[in-house]
């Protein structure tokens, strides 16, 4: 024990991201002492990057648009889109709870929602986004933790391994960015380190097909799997591991110096995708994980490019931090990386294009021929796969552009399985003592909330609500209010 710094709280929190926050944030409102620990040097987590978007149900920004949705509408889709795979009674506990103890919860921590977008697989809008995405909602939520006197942060402090007493949680170890070492010893431990897509070996191991293609890390920096470690040390059982959401718009990050990571850059207007054999595959609008992931995850290889033009490459999003000012595009990071990247091919020509592709020439170039004529033509879709052509344009503006996708690991749909308390349990589905887990270590809440397909905002979403759950009962159990009790929407 020598050099190591005791410290005591009542509930130790590993994570300081969407769900950690939130947890702290409840164990503070109780009146209990709460310890945040966050291995970067400020919190935020894979939320503070996120696009923020919450599926939220029954909202007033709903009804100001005429939508009449119920909780029981959207379970509907919410289990019809995780094909079978849900865990359906966290997706109705999370959905009869969005109102009430997530939107205007969060909006009574400074949140502001400001406007909606339709996701595949719902009926009606749901996706909820805050003021400045998910910078600004986690802004608001790290200031109410701030706010509440008996809630500590350490920051530049990773969490190492969990203590126990008599087959009870008691605790964590930590090391901080001095190599100064810390034992926390807690009534109860809240794991909330987020999933583990930055991670390669963890993906592969989990989807080991992929290990013959390339395949990216795509979450956020800290998303490393350290939580689930931790948590299968002391038994806990995990399920549903291989339901790893994969975008593929998304071009290898050619600054990473072990070349693993990816960015995505989601529903350029006009662009196309092409596969290895100069053939377009699919309607490029319909960029989800259930529908664009499958469609490329078929091609030989399973890899493809997308196709733009100069005009085109000035509305290009690059969902990274660097290539963003909060919610605005840094144009010039986005040419830089046009201009650099080996992944990315420029010609004045779309023939000199394919030819530097390596795709087979005359199907490529008769392709864009074809979707150039359905402009022609005036068209409404274009006739291959029944792509609007409303936000597209012709491709007519060198130089263009041909950058290359490989599927990206974005979410973890699965994790370790808790109870409705957000109990970690183990192989017996009995509680670990003392163990709490939240958010995309837990698949987003209770072990596989989503299924194998999300509707959209059903990661952050259930992250936030899941961080108040967990943080709620282990309060309670450490002596300190009800445990959650939240307003579920019911006629
Ligand atoms: C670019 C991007 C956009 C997204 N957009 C959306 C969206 O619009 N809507 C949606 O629903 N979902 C979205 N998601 C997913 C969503 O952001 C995550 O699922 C959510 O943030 C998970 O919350 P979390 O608290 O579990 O993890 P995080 O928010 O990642 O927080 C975990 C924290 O734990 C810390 N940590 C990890 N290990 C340790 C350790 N050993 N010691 C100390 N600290 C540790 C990490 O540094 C991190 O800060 C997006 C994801 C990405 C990558």
């Amino acid at each position: 024990m020598a050099n190591e710094t005791r410290l005591e709280t009542d509930v130790a929190i590993i994570g300081g991201g969407g769900a950690g926050i939130p947890a702290a944030i409840e164990v503070g409102r109780a009146g209990g002492k709460a310890i945040v620990l966050e291995q970067a040097d400020s919190c935020g987590g894979t939320a503070a990057i996120s696009g923020g978007g919450c599926c939220i149900v029954g909202t007033p920004l709903q009804k100001a648009q005429g939508l009449d949705d119920t909780p029981d509408i959207a379970f509907e889709d919410w289990v019809k889109w995780g094909q079978g795979a849900a865990d359906e009674i966290w997706a109705r506990f999370y959905l009869e709870h969005t109102l009430h103890d997530l939107y205007h919860w969060a909006e009574s921590c400074g949140v502001k929602w400001t406007d909606m977008k339709f996701q595949e697989g719902n009926r009606v809008m749901r996706w909820h986004r805050p003021d400045n995405n998910g910078l600004g909602l986690m802004t608001a939520l790290i200031k109410t933790a701030d706010s509440l006197p008996n809630v500590k942060f350490m920051t530049s402090t990773s969490a190492g391994k969990l203590l126990t007493r008599n087959g009870r949680v008691c605790g964590v170890t930590a090391t901080n960015g001095k190599k100064e070492s810390f034992e926390i010893h807690s009534k109860c431990v809240v794991v909330a380190t987020g999933g583990f897509n930055s991670n390669l070996d963890m993906i592969l191991e989990n989807r080991p097909e992929f290990k013959a293609f390339k395949v990216m890390e795509g979450s956020g920096f800290g998303a490393t799997g350290s939580g689930h470690k931790m948590i299968r040390e002391l038994g806990g059982y995990f399920t549903h591991m291989d339901h790893i959401w994969f975008y593929v718009y998304a071009t290898p990050d050619y600054r990473d110096p072990k070349g693993r990571r990816g960015l995505v850059f989601r529903l350029t207007p006009g662009y196309i995708w092409f596969n290895q054999q100069g053939k377009r595959f699919h309607n490029e609008s319909l960029t989800g994980g259930a529908s664009a992931t499958p469609a490329m995850l078929r091609q030989n290889p399973p890899h493809a490019w997308a196709i733009l033009d100069t005009p085109m490459t000035a509305k290009m999003e690059v969902a990274d931090p660097y290539y963003r000012d909060g919610d605005k595009v840094r144009k010039d990071k986005v040419q830089e990386l046009l201009d650099n990247s080996p992944y990315i091919k420029k010609a004045n020509t779309l023939a000199e294009l394919g030819r530097k592709i390596e795709v087979d020439l005359p199907s490529f170039t008769s392709t864009i021929e074809r979707y150039n004529k359905a402009f022609d033509d005036g068209l409404e879709r274009e006739p291959e796969f029944g792509k609007s052509l409303k936000l597209s344009k012709k491709f007519d503006t060198p130089p263009y552009y041909a950058i290359q996708l490989f599927p990206l690991a974005r979410k973890n749909f699965g994790g370790v399985k808790t109870d409705l308390h957000c109990r970690v349990l183990n192989k017996y589905f009995e509680p670990i003592p003392g163990l709490y887990a939240a958010g995309e270590v837990a698949g987003m809440a209770g072990g596989h909330i989503n299924g194998k397909a999300g509707l959209e905002g059903t990661m952050l979403g259930p992250s936030i609500f899941s961080g108040r759950v967990a943080g709620a009962w282990a309060a309670h159990e450490a002596g300190f209010g009800p445990g959650f009790v939240g307003k579920p929407n019911r006629p």
